[in-house]
């Protein structure tokens, strides 16, 4: 089948029947829905890049299955090559929506439950990474999104799944049926939940043999029977309700994020990628871990380039874009951002082939470039919002700029009044200045700043899942040795 037009990637949704709340209610029409909309419009993107010529090598690429014409999205690594081109990609389409546009967590859980399931088979003579394959090719063919869904809500977090008072806090089997199991259970803080046509569901955490009900991994609809999904906020959601474009800062696109609620939900057999074999679901864990971590050194680092972009034109609407300070600032946020490319391009750069046959990239260099992801981006929105000045926070309404109202006692009005104040280097609408101070407003505490800020410390795992990695993988006894040889210490 061919690659989906973005126009169809929409129409695709309505036909879906997906269940989701927001303000207490259910919501019928979410795919036109204001407040979910920018959400759809991101990952819509995804698809209306891989239709221009211009992007079509790194948008679309030969499936290892099939042979077919595929976006990169649903891609399973075959090289280095393959790896980088997945953070160029992610790059090209942070700079191109300066948001979170979800469909990489699908993508890099297809890569960590292949390679996975693959070696679960071996040891245990399973036939999940058959099942798995046969889901990929339908993926792949008809072009979805798919969430990828690891993190449970988990409870009390010095608990073991098995441990905990509710079961729930993890997803796991409730029966298991000759055709299947049943499942229940949650997963939090789903990105692009809502806007997927299918859920790859995987274990959060390493597991014991006590934990075997909670060691599974499956694929499901999203309008599965006993599905649904409760919309979670963003700092100043509601400004999408006012109608006044401008104060929204980035109108077009945003991110979505959904608690995903998993009640009683019959999975069929071909569709189990880990079902008890509980010394798996760390490797799943990691795998994906170490996948969605590389992620962050190209999507974080396309959405940086239009922070450093909207910065330095609010310094050049404010008269100041050659003071010598500011420039510096500039560079620093530069240099950030392309140290997060570095180690994107880097661990893609060191990857290997699994027993499967699919690219992984180095562990060590992703969980450095995760770790510098949980600082780097605080670092430049505080330089952005040095250089915006602190009308990025201050500034009436778009209504106040458009208003009619007299106020001044030769009867200007609140637009006049806001134009003559708001007005600074010559030759610069004001609109175009509220345009770059709410969007820098939206990039660093708004809407967007859960993708940009939040997202970046704990997406792929909070600060500490990274420096136990890091740890794990640092080789600290080789280094010792290292410095005894050079030491003359011998043993
Ligand atoms: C914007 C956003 C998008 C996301 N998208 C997805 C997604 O698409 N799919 C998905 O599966 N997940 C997603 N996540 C979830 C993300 O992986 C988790 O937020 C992350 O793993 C942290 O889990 P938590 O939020 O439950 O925080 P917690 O686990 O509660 O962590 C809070 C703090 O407590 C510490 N802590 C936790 N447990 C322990 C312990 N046992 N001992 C000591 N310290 C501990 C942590 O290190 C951290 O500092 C997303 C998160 C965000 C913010």
């Amino acid at each position: 089948m061919a690659l989906m037009t973005a126009k169809e990637y929409i129409e695709s949704l309505r036909k879906l029947n997906t269940r989701v709340y927001m303000f207490g209610k259910k919501i019928e029409n979410w795919v036109d829905d204001p407040m979910i909309r920018p959400s759809i419009n991101c990952v819509a993107m995804t698809y209306a890049l891989a239709q221009d010529p211009k992007y079509a090598d790194l948008m679309t690429v030969k499936s290892s299955l099939t042979g077919h014409t595929i976006n990169r999205f649903t891609h399973l690594h075959q090289s280095t090559e393959d790896l980088i081109n997945k953070v160029k990609m992610q790059r090209l389409l942070g700079q191109k929506t300066a948001s979170c546009f979800q469909r990489c967590v699908g993508m890099d859980s297809f890569n960590a439950v292949f390679s996975t399931t693959f070696e679960t088979d071996e040891a245990h003579g399973t036939h999940y990474h058959e099942n798995f394959k046969k889901f990929l090719t339908m993926v792949q063919d008809n072009d979805l999104t798919v969430d990828g869904a690891m993190t449970d809500p988990k409870g009390d977090r010095s608990k073991a799944p098995h441990d905990q008072a509710d079961p729930d806090m993890y997803v796991h089997v409730v029966e298991r049926r000759p055709d299947g199991i049943v499942v229940c259970g949650a997963k939090c803080h789903q990105t692009g939940s809502v806007n997927s046509h299918w859920h790859i569901f995987m274990p959060t955490i390493s597991m014991s043999e006590a934990d075997k009900d909670w060691a599974v991994s499956f694929a499901c609809p999203t309008d599965a029977e006993g599905m649904y999904m409760i919309y979670g906020r963003q700092s100043c959601d509601t400004r999408k309700l006012e109608g006044c474009s401008i104060d929204v800062g980035n109108a077009k696109f945003g991110g979505q994020e959904a608690l995903v609620v998993l009640d009683h939900v019959f999975i069929p057999n071909e569709y189990i990628f880990l079902n008890g074999e509980c010394e798996f679901a760390g490797m799943m864990v990691e795998r994906f871990a170490g996948y969605h971590r590389q992620s962050y050194g190209g999507c974080k680092v396309g959405v940086g380039d239009v922070v450093i972009g909207a910065a330095a034109l609010a310094a050049e609407y404010n008269g100041v874009e050659k003071a010598s300070a500011v420039k510096d600032k500039l560079i620093e946020m530069t240099h950030l951002n392309e140290t997060l490319y570095s180690c994107g391009i880097a661990c893609s750069c060191e990857g290997c082939p699994t027993k499967a046959g699919n690219y992984q990239i180095d562990l060590l260099l992703a969980n450095v470039c995760k770790q510098n992801v949980t600082r780097f981006p605080y670092e430049i929105v505080r330089l952005a919002e040095d250089i915006a000045g602190g009308l990025m926070v201050t500034l009436p309404s778009q209504k106040d700029f458009e208003s009619d109202t007299v106020v001044g006692n030769n009867g200007e009005t609140i637009s006049e009044i806001c134009n003559k104040y708001f007005a600074a280097h010559e030759g610069v609408s004001t609109e175009d200045r509220q345009r770059v101070m709410r969007f820098l407003e939206n990039m660093c505490l708004g809407a967007a700043a859960v993708g940009y800020r939040t997202e970046s410390m704990h997406g792929a795992g909070s600060p500490q899942a990274q420096r136990i990695m890091i740890a794990r993988q640092g080789n600290i006894q080789g280094k010792k040795q290292f410095a005894k040889d050079v030491a003359g210490i011998k043993d």
